[in-house]
């Protein structure tokens, strides 16, 4: 049976590219770029590139760039770093619909003592610059950390009138943009955001690679000790083929229509929402990322629902991969004023410039039959 991946909001298939570029850098490159010496030059020379290659496609600067091991940790770098660099500031501002990440380092700060101020999200799964605004005063926020596109609903919160009026108040704001590279564009010359988090695995690069951008002059400082790599901000041999993944990656990323994928999100949903009774989009009427169908389909249970469709070939998620094996209802849905009932019966779909649109109506097909089968085994268990 064929495979049909709809899970790209987890991680994604790599780019056959960026296999090459990581091959061709063990090969070629496999030197520690901190070395002084002609191998150690070519590793570092694939670092730069690869550093060269965020920064011209984020508008900002390679010396901006950190390359990290990826999402959790470049959140970690930035949250912590910034409370590091401010010692009297004691406030931490935050959201409730943040990765299970972020919300773990900043409840350790809070451990220690750091107030966590947490909006909460709307109805339609934004979160509310106006309460983030609110929260932020100056004379005590340390930092404002905020998800930009949610990974389990695809919903992408207003950033760029926040990040203006954040930097007027000189407090640094950090964006989980994990979510964001390669699905929507992300200027960083027009949007004054202190630091912004990227994960490489989302876009088609190997995972265990990423990179946290620091704005030049934002008030931080490293959070791992030992090793100067990474112009003394991090610690750790630099994973330089992962770095030539990426870099390759970047390359095929910006070449991607989303256009047509987003054509065939909103194709997906219209028929889902015509062919199977009470059943929502969720986040529907915000602006989403492209690629993502977060539905939510009272009386089936999702679990269930996703394992019958594993069965048939089809990958889906229910809450975010992060999670997946904890029962709890997603916290990302609860702030949003769902039910857990309802929280428990909701499947995410995310897709990819290699998903097979033509198969979409398939899955529709398959994806109705199941969550009839599923909804109906549950009424007869009453
Ligand atoms: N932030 C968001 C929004 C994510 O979706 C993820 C991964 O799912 C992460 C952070 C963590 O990234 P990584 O898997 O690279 O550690």
């Amino acid at each position: 049976m064929e495979r049909v991946y709809l899970d790209w909001n987890a991680t994604s298939p790599v780019w056959p590219e960026a296999i090459e570029a990581v091959a061709e850098c063990l090969r070629e490159g496999w030197g520690n770029a901190s070395s002084l010496h002609e191998e150690g030059r070519r590793a570092a020379d694939r670092a730069t590139l690869a550093r060269e290659a965020l920064a011209d496609w984020t508008g900002s600067r390679a010396l901006e760039w950190i390359l990290t091991s990826g999402g959790t940790e470049s959140i970690h770098a930035a949250i912590l770093g910034a409370v590091a660099a401010r010692p009297g500031k004691k406030r931490i501002v935050t959201s409730r619909g943040e990765h299970s990440c972020t919300m773990g380092v900043v409840a350790e700060l809070e451990k220690k003592g750091w107030e966590v101020v947490r909006v909460g999200l709307g109805a339609l799964g934004a979160w509310d610059p106006s309460e983030v605004l609110d929260a932020a005063d100056p004379d005590r926020t340390a930092v404002v950390s905020l998800i930009w596109a949610n990974n389990e609903t695809g919903v992408v919160s207003p950033v760029r009138d926040l990040a203006r009026e954040l930097k007027a108040r000189r407090i640094p704001l950090h964006l989980d943009a994990v979510q964001c590279f390669g699905r929507v564009p992300v200027d960083l010359s027009t949007i004054p955001v202190s630091m912004v988090s990227l994960s490489a695995h989302k876009f088609g690069a190997p995972k265990g690679v990423g990179a946290l951008f620091v704005r030049q002059g934002t008030p931080w400082s490293r959070w791992m000790q030992g090793g100067n790599q990474e112009r003394a901000r991090r610690g750790g041999t630099v994973n330089v083929p992962g770095a030539a993944g990426m870099r390759a990656a970047i390359e095929k990323a910006r070449t991607v229509d989303l256009e047509r994928i987003l054509y065939a999100r909103d194709h997906l949903e219209k028929t889902v929402l015509a062919r199977i009774p009470v059943c929502r989009v969720v986040g529907g009427g915000s602006e989403r990322l492209p690629n993502t169908s977060c539905l939510c389909l009272p009386g089936c249970d999702s679990s269930t629902l996703l394992d019958r469709l594993d069965a048939r070939g089809y990958a889906v998620a229910s809450g975010s991969a992060c999670t997946t094996g904890v029962s709890d209802p997603s916290h990302v849905l609860l702030a949003m004023g769902m039910s857990p009932e309802d929280a428990h019966a909701t499947i995410r779909i995310s897709m990819g410039h290699a998903t097979n649109f033509d198969g979409m109506d398939d899955f529709v097909d398959v994806l109705e039959q199941e969550v009839a089968s599923v909804r109906a085994r549950a009424v007869s268990f009453l």
